[in-house]
């Protein structure tokens, strides 16, 4: 059996097609079946790696060291499963590949165009991406009607002409405006996207539509006859108290229906009794504790998505509302900022990953408030780096410590490049000051070895080896272990003599990671180190 399921959007960006394919593909999962995930992207990237997080959101990273779209992040999160890097492609990587084919002379002279090669070379990286589910369902990034995702929608038109028409359903997700000085909802943009998807050869089966108010019988009634598709078929997608919340409210208007009719699969009966019990923790937790989330992209929440997911994730798992109150970093190097009414507030203090000089001694600032003030205390990659900085300074009195990432010529590199590591799959990579930035950082899973009595260890229920994600390109020199270790900085993780985690002796719970653990966390598994800090506050 292999089933593909299509979802595309219409009318306009952002109405949660993400969410959509997450919540589907969690219900199909729960039904039993193996599903398979991708994300197709039209833009011409070859993936979102070099793209600033104010442009494109996060970037997520996946176990093989992918740099991909934060949807495969949703998909993660909502399957409680590793997808690899097949599961998120884009128009740079389809038309890099075939031109790369050209080049080797492998279309044996032939003039080399989008229909069939462009299209060919899209349809083959749809069936390696299912290749080992039952369903693969499929997100096509941007709208209907875009010049740059018609190649991707004429290559799902021909698979759905060669395959069985019951391998094949296509969902669209798309938007009811309510106009308020008619007080209706209107259904005119949802007939003309579709419209546009069947001039170029595909009908909808499903539509999940997005509204401000509940479909009223006659709307729907109208959006079934008007779209061709049974009026069972159309499915309400209000905004969600939670967006763990989506499955069960797809699932309660019997999405699955329709799913298992067009597909020809037998009934299909989720079990989703433990994932409603966290919805509801969600939604009314028993307590609440707040943390100072310190950042500099913090005008886009988006960007640092899957940490805040993962806060979710572990306070749902502790009955327990972990609210942000969010810091911009450069706020806290104004003058005259009293970090005291700053922080004295809040139970525990952040600090993710980040890129670049801007905002960095505000978040010193606030590590050293954590350490001196004996607050809970995370620091993600960067974070772990800048506890290092800032404890080498006012600690070890190394005034001029930094990382070579901010001051080339520093004295104390305490955290410094190294020029050879070997990458993921055990490839020697060579980095310096003028490698290209696209794909040269460390990334994906590195195992890491967790220190006996440490924080880290107790967080991993005693494991001694822990697999974690990482996108670095900088590194804690070892040069500074020893003067670190003999003032009660303890490294507390490493992965091949490089240093993963940092303690600080005599404090109730100070963490520095150089992996991201925010990648791995899932609703129904949350990842070991964000529940362990969530744990420790108050
Ligand atoms: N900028 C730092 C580095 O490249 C930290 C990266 C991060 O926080 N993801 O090592």
């Amino acid at each position: 059996m292999k089933k593909y399921i299509f979802i595309t959007g219409g009318v306009l960006s952002s109405l949660g097609k993400g969410i959509t394919a997450s919540s589907i593909g969690a219900l199909l999962k729960h039904s039993g079946l193996k599903i398979g995930m991708l994300k197709i992207d039209p833009y011409i990237n070859i993936d979102p790696g070099t793209m600033s997080p104010l442009e494109h959101g996060e970037v997520f990273v996946t176990d093989d060291g992918a740099e991909t779209d934060l949807d495969l992040g949703n998909y993660e999160r909502f399957l409680d499963a590793p997808f690899s890097k097949k599961a998120n492609f884009t128009t740079g990587q389809v038309y890099s590949s075939v031109i790369d084919n050209e080049r080797k002379g492998k279309y044996l002279g032939k003039t080399i165009q989008v229909v069939p090669h462009i299209v060919d070379e899209i349809k083959e990286r749809i069936i390696s991406a299912g290749a080992d589910s039952d369903v693969l369902v499929i997100e096509l990034g941007g709208t209907v009607g875009d010049i740059e995702g018609l190649p991707f929608l004429e290559a799902i038109r021909e698979l759905k002409h060669t395959l069985p028409s019951e391998d094949t359903l296509f969902v669209h997700v798309t938007l009811v405006p309510y106009i308020k000085v008619a007080g209706e909802l209107k259904t005119k943009p949802t007939q003309h996207s579709v419209q546009e998807l069947r001039r170029i050869g595909i009908s909808p089966k499903i539509l999940i539509t997005r509204s401000e108010m509940p479909l009223t019988k006659s709307i729907k009634s109208k959006l079934a006859m008007s779209c061709d598709v049974e009026e069972s078929s159309v499915i309400e997608a209000l905004d969600a108290k939670t967006i763990y919340e989506v499955p069960l409210k797809l699932l309660a208007q019997n999405i699955l229906l329709p799913i298992s009719k067009h597909l020809n699969l037998e009934s299909l009966n989720p079990n989703m009794e433990s994932w409603d019990n966290l919805v509801k923790r969600i939604v009314s937790p028993k307590d609440e504790v707040k943390i100072a989330f310190v950042g500099k992209y913090i005008k886009l929440k988006e960007s640092y998505k899957s940490l805040t997911e993962a806060l979710i994730h572990s306070g749902a798992n502790l009955n327990r509302k972990v609210e942000i109150e969010w810091i911009d970093s450069e706020d806290l190097e104004k003058e005259g900022c009293n970090l005291d009414s700053v922080f004295s507030e809040v139970d525990g203090i952040l600090v993710a990953g980040g890129f670049g000089n801007r905002g960095v001694e505000g978040k010193l600032k606030a590590i050293q408030y954590a350490r001196e003030n004996k607050k809970s205390y995370l620091g993600i990659c960067l974070g772990m780096q800048l506890a290092m900085v800032e404890y080498a300074r006012n600690v070890l009195k190394l005034e001029d410590a930094n990382s070579i990432e901010f001051d080339k010529d520093c004295k104390n590199p305490v955290i410094y490049l190294i020029d050879t590591f070997l990458n993921q799959s055990g490839e020697k990579q060579i980095r310096t000051h003028s490698t290209p930035l696209g794909g040269t950082m460390r990334l994906g899973a590195y195992k890491c070895n967790t220190k006996v009595g440490s924080k880290l260890r107790e967080a991993y229920d005693g494991e001694k080896v822990i697999s974690e994600r990482h996108r670095h390109r900088f590194e804690a020199n070892p040069q500074y272990r020893e003067m670190f270790e003999k003032s009660g900085l303890e490294i507390t993780g490493e992965s091949d003599g490089l240093i993963e985690a940092v303690e600080v002796k005599n404090h109730p719970w100070f963490v520095g990671v150089q992996f991201h653990p925010e990648f791995t966390s899932r609703l129904e598994t949350p990842n070991k180190t964000i529940l362990a800090f969530v744990k420790s506050l108050k």
